[in-house]
């Protein structure tokens, strides 16, 4: 039996990665762009400017959509203009994510369903629809970008660290499903990785999580990029089911 990844020898591979407007998203598509892939990616903003200067990311290596990953008629409009142009989908990264951080006695029940339908529901919206392309195809890659916080949990964050949780389960749950359709699904639990999300945490508390990393500095977008290149090529082929910590130490 071909693996996808040798179907793609001659072929380009087609790799979409929702949230791909900003931080770690826009890092994994410049990357995939950037070898050559044919990379589709989505985000929600509603701003026409940031639509634009997302669309140009990879110039023409990589078609932005502005879809809404919690949407299913929209997730599967864009799925399916993504086969309809390259009648594969090699590796789908769900990447898309949202905190919307507070203690539980003050969380609005908003607070908890917005994180929850877009960490959590997007997730099983986009990975049920790039399965069944998979299972035809008898090969494909399922990335699903979760946090050190679904591994540890973190005060302030139980809506996140519920969603991040669930990411992990599913994708066991997942890999177990599509294994004897070749499809390998895995996760990898980021720690603090330098972004708008950690761009927005205060002084004192970047300098507290500093202080419990044993490599002392914050992750870079890289550091998370090239295990999602592994996890998408052929060496990673015979892991399935796994969560793939990168996170300085700062968890063991
Ligand atoms: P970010 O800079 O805030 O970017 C989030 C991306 O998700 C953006 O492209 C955003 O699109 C998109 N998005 C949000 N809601 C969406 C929706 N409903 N539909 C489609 N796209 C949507 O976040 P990041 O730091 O790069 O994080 C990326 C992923 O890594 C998240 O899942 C996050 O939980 C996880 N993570 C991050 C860290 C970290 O330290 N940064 C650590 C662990 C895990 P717009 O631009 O349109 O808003």
């Amino acid at each position: 039996m071909l693996y996808g990844y040798e179907m793609q020898k001659h072929d380009k591979r087609t790799i979409v990665v929702t949230g791909g407007s900003r931080g770690l998203g826009r890092a994994i598509v410049t990357g995939f762009a950037k070898s050559g892939d044919n990379v589709f990616f989505n985000y929600s903003s509603s701003n026409d400017e940031a639509k634009v200067e997302t669309e140009n990311i990879a110039g023409d290596l990589a078609c932005g959509f502005r879809v809404d990953v919690t949407v299913e008629d929209d997730v599967s409009a864009f799925f399916h203009s993504v086969i309809e142009k390259t009648g594969r989908i090699d590796v789908l990264v769900n990447n898309a994510g949202i905190t919307r951080d507070g203690l539980i006695v003050r969380m609005k029940e908003k607070d908890w369903d917005d994180v929850l339908d877009i960490n959590l529901k997007g997730v099983f919206l986009c990975s049920k629809i790039a399965a069944k392309t998979m299972m035809k195809q008898r090969a494909g890659s399922i990335i699903n970008i979760s946090s050190v916080v679904g591994v540890s949990g973190n005060p302030g964050q139980t809506n996140y660290v519920a969603s991040k949780a669930g990411m992990i389960g599913f994708t066991k749950a997942l890999a177990k499903e599509l294994a004897p359709r070749n499809i390998v699904v895995n996760a990898i639990a980021p720690g603090y990785i330098k972004t708008e999300m950690t761009d927005s945490l205060s002084e004192k508390v970047t300098e507290q999580m500093l202080s419990n990393i044993p490599l002392k500095r914050l992750g870079e977008t890289e550091d998370v990029t090239g295990v999602v290149d592994f996890l998408a090529s052929k060496k990673a082929s015979y892991i399935t089911g796994q969560v793939f910590h990168v996170n300085g130490g700062l968890h063991m």
